[in-house]
């Protein structure tokens, strides 16, 4: 076959909202940011990197984030959401699979992403030891509509594309 490699390819999709409470530290793509709020939930609430998760999971058929790091284990209280991409993404290796690239989008009315979005690509490519161009971040605010747009929650959605190579039959 001339040396050809041949894969098959897997896409996926993730989403993830939380409640923007007071008192907890904001953490969004890996990155802590200075806001006077932070995301509810069982884990340090990344809605980036959960949204990340789910879509990685889906592309790999496996199910969803919620099957593999139930909110009922006390291990998974508090966790830095990297350390759930980590396993997700040793997880997925066990089954061949590779990430190719990531596209996040986050929507937050307050505070302003901007500045942040360089650190969050490089965290996420470090963390799925991909190359920094194979990760795209966006932030984008709700036009103030509904509970994102009054700053209730943060909310996020991730696209994947997984490959692994096909074993050969001859
Ligand atoms: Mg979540």
């Amino acid at each position: 076959m001339n040396g050809d490699i041949n894969y098959e390819y897997r896409t996926g999709i993730g989403t993830d909202i939380h409640r923007l409470v007071e008192g907890r530290p904001l953490k969004l793509g890996g990155v802590l940011v200075p806001f006077d709020k932070g995301l509810l939930a069982y884990s340090d609430g990344d809605v980036a990197l959960h949204a990340l998760i789910d879509a990685i999971i889906g592309a790999a058929g496996l199910g969803d984030i919620g099957m593999l790091f139930p909110n009922s284990d006390p291990q998974f209280k508090d966790i830095d959401s990297k350390e759930l991409v980590l396993k997700v993404k040793d997880y997925i290796a066990g089954k061949n699979w590779e990430v190719v690239n990531a596209d996040i989008t986050i929507t937050a009315e307050e505070p302003k992403l901007g500045p942040f979005k360089m650190q969050m690509k490089r965290c996420i490519a470090s963390l799925l030891c991909i190359d920094f161009l194979n990760v795209n971040v966006k932030a984008k605010t709700n036009e103030g509509l509904g509970e994102i747009g009054t700053g209730l929650a943060i909310s996020a959605i991730a696209n994947v594309l997984l490959r692994r190579r096909l074993k050969r039959t001859l």
